[in-house]
């Protein structure tokens, strides 16, 4: 399995790429901007890693208690780790998190912004990179045992 600074230096690179083809392709520079930041969060504080007792979880400081529910009800690299639930699970918990916080907070969550969209699917790619990136690794290895 990849060292967290490994998928922090794959995502970084990714990210590094992926930003001039959205410039190239037009993109306006708020979404980009946007896009640039969630995939950074996603990278740094979002990896399918939150299921053990990770750098990613440490990362969290005092708010990693709020992670510990899915470190409990996902084992490693199962379900946190697959393709479309993973980042699923991800999000909805965050989401969750963050919904339970405005709820208390008494703020207004009826309206939604299309720039949700934009930060999820900075996400998103941040954690499929991490999961693609351990299932390369994991496929290497493999490979290197025969
Ligand atoms: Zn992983």
């Amino acid at each position: 399995m990849p060292s967290y600074q490994i998928h922090d230096k794959i995502n970084i690179a990714l990210l590094v790429l992926i930003l001039p083809a959205l410039i190239y392709l037009n993109v306006d520079f708020v979404t980009v901007f946007i896009f640039a930041l969630s995939f950074t969060f996603g990278t740094f504080f979002l990896s399918p890693d939150l299921d053990i007792n990770s750098k990613i979880f440490k990362r969290w400081k005092l708010l990693r208690i709020f992670w510990c529910p899915y470190k409990e009800i996902f084992s490693h690299r199962q379900l946190s780790h697959h393709p479309i639930f993973g980042p699923v699970s991800l999000i909805c918990y965050l989401f969750a998190l963050v919904i339970l916080v405005l709820y208390v907070v008494n703020a207004d969550i009826t309206r939604v912004d299309i720039r949700l969209l934009i930060i999820i699917a900075g996400m998103v790619c941040a954690i499929e990179a991490h999961i693609v990136t351990d299932l390369v690794s994991g496929i290497k290895k493999k490979k290197g045992k025969k």
